[in-house]
């Protein structure tokens, strides 16, 4: 409840409260003992009312109060949430889905948005679910793949270790000549 609706609800009550208290002199002032007692019986009972109702009303300002925090804390949570949404949504931009061979997709940095960093490929799974997923190269059986160290997800890169150059990142033209080159000769 609100001041503004607080007020008209008890003015009436502060009010009657006056009128009691007046009555209680009035009867004081004739000195009579039956009237002085029933008009300090009123003025209790109206006492009692403006008691209760201001009594309502704090409980309904605590409510209000309470419901005004609730909606705040849910309002910040939402806040924090759209953030990190941007943010990841920023940070995604950076990157493009390329294949690493046929129908295997990684996310890869954009060179022009690397900044200092070295260009590298992260998983489009983890990378939904909010993690970094950034794939380290992996060697088995002279196969080249990229695997992922959080789903351990293995990306198929169709390079093989004696196509390997040294500090440069598997491209899609690397998937291209994998497997469907060399190998398949
Ligand atoms: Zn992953």
């Amino acid at each position: 409840m609100s001041l503004n609706e607080f007020l008209p609800y008890v003015s009436p009550l502060m009010s009657a409260v006056s009128t009691a208290v007046g009555a209680v002199k009035t009867a004081a002032d004739i000195g009579d003992k039956s009237k002085i007692k029933e008009a300090a019986q009123a003025l209790d009972d109206r006492l009692r009312e403006l008691n209760f109702a201001v009594l309502q009303a704090q409980e309904k300002n605590v409510a209000l109060v309470e419901k005004i925090s609730a909606l705040q804390e849910a309002g910040k949570a939402a806040q924090d949430e759209i953030r990190d949404l941007q943010l990841k949504k920023q940070d995604l931009a950076r990157y493009e889905l390329v294949a690493l061979s046929e129908d295997v997709f990684a996310y890869r940095l954009k060179a022009a948005e690397a900044d200092g960093e070295p260009v590298h490929h992260r998983c489009p799974t983890c990378v939904e679910n909010g993690k970094r997923g950034l794939l380290q190269r992996q060697k088995e059986h002279g196969a080249l793949n990229l695997v992922c160290p959080e789903c351990r997800f293995v990306y198929l890169t169709g390079k093989f270790k004696a196509m390997e150059r040294p500090g440069r990142a598997i491209t899609e033209d690397d998937a291209d000549n994998g497997p469907h080159s060399w190998m398949a000769r």
